[in-house]
Parts: structure tokens; C-alpha cells; sequence
């Protein structure tokens, strides 16, 4: 939601909705109680991302594997 340029868009949706998708598009169930039974997919264009860290610095989640780090970060 912070992104200037939608680079990051997620979405939940009806599982019907993937009949026609490309094998190498990826989806998850949604957790939360009130999306049961639907997907979540988050999709990222990175070729529009400008650089800005705002979705760096909203991140609520930290990476589990090293908690100094945040779910998502930016890197060179
Ligand atoms: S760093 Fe990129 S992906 Fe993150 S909010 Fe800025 S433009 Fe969007």
C-alpha cells in the first residue's frame, strides 16, 4: 500500500480464478480467517521499483533466518 509505483500489489482472490494461470504463476492460501478458502499472491515488478526503502520501512516482519533483517530489504 506504501508504494508509489505499485511495484509490490498483493491480492486475494477466488481459487477459480487460476484455471487459466501459467504454471509458474505462485499462490499461497490466505491465513487470515475471514479470506478462507481464497489465494494470496504477492506480485512484484521490479523493474518500476525507484529505490525509495518506504516499503523497507513500513515492513512489520522480520526475516526469521536472520532477524537482524526485516521480510524484505534492499540490497546491491
Ligand atoms: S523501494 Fe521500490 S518497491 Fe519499495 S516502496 Fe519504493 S518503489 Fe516501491
Amino acid at each position: 500500500m506504501v508504494c508509489p509505483q505499485s511495484v509490490i500489489r498483493s491480492k486475494v482472490y477466488e481459487p477459480e480464478k487460476l484455471e487459466n494461470a501459467p504454471p509458474t504463476f505462485k499462490s499461497v492460501n490466505a491465513k487470515e480467517h475471514n479470506w478462507h478458502d481464497l489465494k494470496f499472491t504477492i506480485q512484484v515488478a521490479a523493474e518500476d521499483c525507484t529505490g525509495c526503502a518506504l516499503c523497507v520501512d513500513v515492513c512489520p516482519a522480520k526475516n526469521k533466518a536472520e532477524p537482524r533483517k526485516k521480510a524484505i530489504n534492499m540490497e546491491q
